[in-house]
């Protein structure tokens, strides 16, 4: 159905002829190729040339048309040339290519180093740069290296940590050369992924096969290294953590029949994102044996503990099978029902926090119990996770894993270099308090630039004096018939609107309630999604807006991270996001897996001033690697106009939000914030007309008072 044709119905107006890129929305289908970097980057501007020139020399225009995927290496010597050009994989070759006797084969350091360049995909060794330079060097005068150190560059640095390890050329060669299980294989096609994503080609190797790295006696070891992974958002990062899992889960069968333990655990930061990597997951095992399970209030995982038979085996695999795109969900009954379940026979256990660590620490009170059966852990979004605001529980829960052999691997679009250095240190003092002498090293594998917004959407960054204006902006943004200037694409449901509070995103939910015509669904179409609402309320709603029949969804950052919404056309930050991480994050719900087309407008306010630098100069950033260099979204003069933020403000900002935003019960006591918090109420109605209602209310309260007082004293 088209939204658009629906919304417009009841108004006379003919819709406008929708611009060139109506039929590249995001909501239009599939991607033509899931991957982002091929010819965006070789029109990158030239000032991000000069930056990366030796990086860019090697790349050359590619053409749209033919949809050179993996670009064609520019210097590279006639070998590496051969060999791209033989790994070249088109989606529609996919299939046939299956079969060739190539993909076994093991590529020289030039064709890997020629392969990973192509898809901006870097290895880097993260053990301390002089450990790493003594091992090459085969010394051990310290004082030499630290004079070494001293004199690089930071790209000297950078480039002595690199490493090429080998990629994956085509999904084939995950039986061929890795010995995936073949029922795995033909899940991984029967969902349609025909070529593998950048972050997919740059980790299943690593996570499938180990790497092979120098150690201190010289001689080469191969490992199975602690994986971070900072890859674009709806990238794929989900396939390339779970093809290996369910590899390794099936191994561990083959090795152990007849015996299930919790073999994996994968911790996300939301109860929404623990539901799709849970459905994602069960479709990629399907008839593997592999049992993947969500885990939830009252399940018992620890082998102590009372034990029940698990029913939620035939309900696991007919969810996989019969729903596509729902939700993990349960009704009461069944949800009663688990709650006297033990789940210690499911293999891999999807979780968020707090839920895992509660179970964990049930009957110990404060001590949590330990895990020896969890070979893997996976922190997706581990930014958030390791933020101090998540940080004991996903520690407890990384600390409760007390296996020797467990593997570790972080996943993120975003990864500050905090915590790069906590789960540095974390690691070392995990190694050391288990006595492990074993030292596979951390290696962290980058696509693209870091801490980027996707280069394949359009921002918009748009000033409102005030909250009436910015209610105003919104309503002009998402009217069907309203003008837009003939360069600029039109928003278009689905999409999603961000607000700093819970509070706010219901509020500005009742206001645009009747927004959209009865004929066309009316209020049905528009919900509002946050953590105070009931599981189930929040599920249906996910479920609605993944079938189109919810069309907006007003939100809080509950849906910033993971959630992946195939055809979101558009993401509004009504209320600025407080970090340009979270902005990266909320942006990243639309232009999954390559789609083109789809919108991110950000409304700012004077209070907002402080705080815009870090959201404009990730506009900017991303523009350049679009290659945009007219009809820029951010004009240079308003970038060296706007202030920069303090670490403190900055630190501020992201744990509390703008000040004038914040739930009135964090303002009591400040007369005037509360005040200016009151002005900045989402509402079309003016404060007289708010007084007459309350009063009016007040009145209606008192007098109900008075009448139920005495009727109390005539009884
Ligand atoms: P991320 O975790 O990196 O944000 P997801 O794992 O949620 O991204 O994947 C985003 C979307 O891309 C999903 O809808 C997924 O099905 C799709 N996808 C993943 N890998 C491929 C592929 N190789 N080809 C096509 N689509 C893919
Ligand atoms: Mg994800």
């Amino acid at each position: 159905m088209d939204a658009l044709r629906v919304l417009t119905r009841s108004t006379n107006l003919k819709p406008k002829p929708i611009a060139a890129s109506s039929s590249r929305l995001p909501s239009a289908g599939k991607a033509e190729n899931p991957q982002l970097f091929r010819s965006a980057d070789n029109q990158s501007s030239k000032k991000r040339k000069r930056q990366d020139s030796e990086e860019e020399a090697d790349f050359e225009a590619a053409d749209d048309q033919t949809l050179d995927f993996f670009g064609t290496p520019k210097k590279t010597s006639s070998a590496a040339k051969e060999s791209v050009s033989k790994h070249e994989q088109k989606p529609n070759e996919a299939d046939q290519d299956f079969a060739e006797d190539e993909d076994t084969k093991s590529m020289n350091e030039e064709e890997r180093r020629s392969i990973l360049k192509t898809h901006k995909i870097k290895v880097s060794d993260m053990r301390d740069l002089k450990e790493i330079l003594a091992i090459k060097m085969g010394r051990k005068k310290s004082k030499k290296i630290e004079k070494m150190i001293a004199s690089m560059t930071k790209k000297q640095q950078k480039q002595a940590r690199q490493l090429y390890p080998e990629p994956l050329t085509s999904f084939g060669v995950l039986r061929k050369k890795y010995s995936i299980p073949k029922r795995l294989e033909q899940n991984i096609a029967e969902q349609g992924f025909r070529v593998p994503t950048e972050v997919q080609i740059g980790s299943l190797p690593i996570l499938l096969g180990g790497i092979s790295i120098s150690t201190e006696n010289g001689t080469e070891t191969h490992a199975n290294p602690d994986l971070m992974v900072v890859a674009p958002t709806g990238s794929g990062k989900t396939l390339a953590f779970m093809i290996p899992l369910i590899d390794k889960v099936v191994r561990h069968h083959r090795e152990h029949p007849g015996k299930r333990e919790i073999f994996a655990i994968i911790v996300a930061p939301t109860k929404e994102l623990v539901g799709q990597i849970v459905n994602e997951g069960r479709k990629l095992a399907l008839g593997t044996g592999v049992k993947v399970t969500a885990m939830r209030k009252g399940m018992k995982v620890v082998d102590d503990q009372e034990e029940l038979e698990d029913d939620t085996e035939s309900e696991d695999s007919s969810s996989a099978e019969s729903s596509d795109d729902d939700e993990e969900d349960l009704d009461e009954s069944q949800e009663k029902r688990r709650r006297n379940v033990t789940v210690t026979k499911s293999d891999i256990l999807v979780t968020t926090p707090l839920v895992l660590v509660n179970a964990l620490s049930a009957k110990q009170k404060k001590a949590v119990s330990p895990l020896p059966s969890i070979r893997h852990l996976v922190l997706d979004e581990a930014d958030v996770l390791l933020d101090p605001l998540f940080r004991d529980q996903t520690t407890a829960i990384w600390n409760a894993c007390t296996n020797v052999d467990l593997q570790i691997s972080f996943w993120s679009a975003t990864m500050g270099s905090s915590i790069e250095e906590f789960t540095k240190s974390m690691i070392k003092d995990r190694r050391t308090s288990l006595g492990i002498s074993s030292a596979a090293p951390l290696i962290r594998v980058v696509i693209g630039l870091k801490d980027t917004a996707v280069p394949n959407i359009r921002h918009k960054l748009v000033y409102a004096s005030n909250e009436q204006g910015k209610l105003l902006g919104l309503r002009q943004l998402i009217h069907p018939t309203a003008p837009v200037p003939s360069n600029e694409p039109r928003l278009r449901p689905p999409f999603l609107i961000f607000t700093q509070t819970i509070p706010r995103a219901v509020a500005l939910y009742s206001e645009l309630l009747y927004d959209i015509p009865v004929e066309a669904g009316g209020s049905s179409r528009i919900a509002v999604l946050h953590s105070d609402l009931s599981e189930k309320r929040r599920s249906e709603i996910m479920k609605g807006f993944r079938k189109g029949e919810i069309w907006i969804i007003v939100t809080t950052d509950l849906l910033a991270r993971g959630v992946d919404f195939r055809g979101v056309n558009g993401v509004i930050n009504y209320d600025i996001p407080t970090s340009s991480a979270a902005y990266v994050h909320r942006v990243g719900r639309t232009g999954r897996a390559g789609r083109e087309g789809g919108i991110a407008v950000t409304f700012y306010t004077k209070e907002d001033i402080p705080y815009v630098k870090s959201i404009a100069n990730m506009i900017d950033i991303s523009e350049k690697l679009q290659g945009r260099t007219e009809d820029k979204s951010v004009q240079k003069w308003l970038l060296d106009a706007l202030p920069d933020l303090s670490k403190e403000d900055r630190k501020y900002l992201k744990k509390h939000g703008v000040k004038a935003r914040q739930a009135s019960a964090k303002l009591r006591g400040d007369e005037k914030l509360a005040r200016e918090a009151r002005r900045n109420r989402i509402s079309t109605k003016s404060a007289y007309d708010r007084r007459r209602e309350r009063r009016k209310k007040e009145a209606i309260m008192a007098s109900r008072k008075r009448r139920a007082e005495s009727q109390s004293s005539e009884d």
